[in-house]
């Protein structure tokens, strides 16, 4: 994977414009397969999955049950749980393998420092790391060690993870740790040194260790309480630790982030720009609108953020917006307050602040809505692409306007 993630629209578009599905879906699995790397700008909205599939679909012919439309569907997939679940996504969806008080709560040192011993855990540790991205199976085999291994809580894992991912979404992140952990799927998902083997790089290779054993035993492994588990070894002589980056409520100062300021915005009209809308403007704004960026400092206390991510939000916001506000939601409500109108996208991540402020447009979406709650991705895939051949049908299903 490209260690380079450039926080502009050309980069977003070159990474689209490279998409090679039928390679894609012959490789994804392995590390150094051809996955696109798109997932810090979907996230971030800076572009849709709308415009990932109108990209690629126009320049390759690409069935509905394509490997590489059956991805982008496993992300609209977790956004329809969390919008029938809401909150409850951050705690268990039903029992896995040990009740919840089995697992502990702190994620220990040696994985944070990426010296377990365990080349697979430590070299995914570190890349992360070092490029704020990981592979979608360096992420289950990472999850999948420190939860049915380590014995350490799904949530506190994923809450680790989410802070250092560039991408790190509520939705996808926790979701796929509860489908790791077995407490969102039917069982927990196991791995041993043969698959890391068959698709990672050699450094990865994790013979003689705790994963080098059958899935018979890693699933006995995965049932039995914390006292019985296999004891983690030694890191080996050679094996050095990685400091773990920071992770920050406060953004860098180097951002250029001012408090949220009245009178920028007083008796005029306002488009709101978070860090989930990171797209091109509308074209049809108002003469006269004032774009402000915001970062609501109740969510980043929440949820802090590493500086490479703060620094990939920022600077693409400077791009869109003048006016770039942080503040608590208290200061950003008083300051819109003023305003003559004010207008943002919907967006989960705030949807306990930003209707009360904005008057908000649903964020495009790719796939139908799927009104019933569906607790498979099978099922909310059957409904979703009922009657649709193509991603061209897809497209069209849904009319979402060109960039
Ligand atoms: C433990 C764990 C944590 C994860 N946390 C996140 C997260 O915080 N944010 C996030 O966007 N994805 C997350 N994923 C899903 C997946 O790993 C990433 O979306 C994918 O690795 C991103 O790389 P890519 O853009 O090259 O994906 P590609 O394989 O090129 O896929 C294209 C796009 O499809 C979507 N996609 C692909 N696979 C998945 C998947 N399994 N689940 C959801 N969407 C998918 C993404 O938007 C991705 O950008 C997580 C998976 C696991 C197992």
């Amino acid at each position: 994977m490209d260690e380079a993630f450039a926080p502009t629209l050309a980069a977003a578009q070159a990474r689209i414009a490279a998409v090679r599905p039928a390679v894609y879906a012959r490789t994804r699995n392995s590390l150094q397969g051809a996955v696109s790397g798109l997932s810090p700008y979907i996230t971030h909205g800076v572009v849709t999955l709308a415009d990932v599939l109108r990209g690629v679909s126009a320049r390759h012919a690409l069935s509905v049950e394509h490997k590489f439309v059956f991805e982008l569907g496993w992300r609209a997939y977790f956004r329809h749980v969390w919008q029938h679940r809401g909150e409850a996504i951050l705690q268990s969806l039903h029992a896995g393998p040990l009740p919840d008080d089995a697992y502990a709560r702190q994620l220990p040192a040696d994985i944070r420092q990426a010296c377990t011993g365990v080349p697979v855990v430590d070299e995914a540790v570190r890349m992360l790391y070092a490029t704020g991205m990981l592979h979608n199976h360096a992420r289950m085999w990472l999850a999948s060690y420190v939860v049915h291994v380590r014995k350490v809580h799904w949530r506190s894992g994923a809450d680790w993870l989410y802070g250092h991912l560039l991408d790190g979404d509520l939705a996808s992140n926790h979701l796929s740790w509860q489908w790791v952990a077995g407490t969102g799927s039917r069982k927990p998902y196991l791995f041993n040194a043969e698959n890391v083997a068959r698709y990672a790089p050699d450094a990865w290779h994790s013979p003689g260790t705790v994963v080098d054993t059958s899935y018979d035993e890693l699933d006995r492994i995965a049932r039995q309480p914390a006292s019985r588990a296999p004891r983690p070894l030694e890191a080996p002589p050679g094996v050095t630790s990685r400091v773990e980056p920071a992770l920050g409520a406060e953004p860098p100062e180097t951002l250029g982030l001012t408090a949220p300021d009245a009178a920028a915005v007083s008796g005029r009209d306002v488009w709101l720009v978070h860090p989930w809308s990171l797209g091109e403007l509308p074209a049809a704004l108002p003469a006269g609108t004032v774009v402000v960026g915001i970062f609501v400092a109740d969510f980043h206390y929440a949820w802090p953020w590493s500086e490479r991510r703060w620094h990939f939000v920022g600077s693409r916001m400077a791009v869109l917006a003048n006016e770039r506000w942080h503040g608590d939601a208290t200061s950003i409500a008083a300051a819109l307050k003023g305003a003559r109108s004010v207008r943002s996208v919907a967006e989960p991540h705030l949807a306990t602040w930003l209707p009360r402020w904005a008057r908000c447009e649903a964020a495009p979406a790719l796939f139908p809505p799927v009104d019933q709650r569906c607790d498979s991705f099978s099922q909310w895939w059957a409904r979703a692409s009922r009657s649709l051949d193509s991603a061209a049908d897809l497209l069209a299903v849904n009319e979402v306007p060109a960039w």
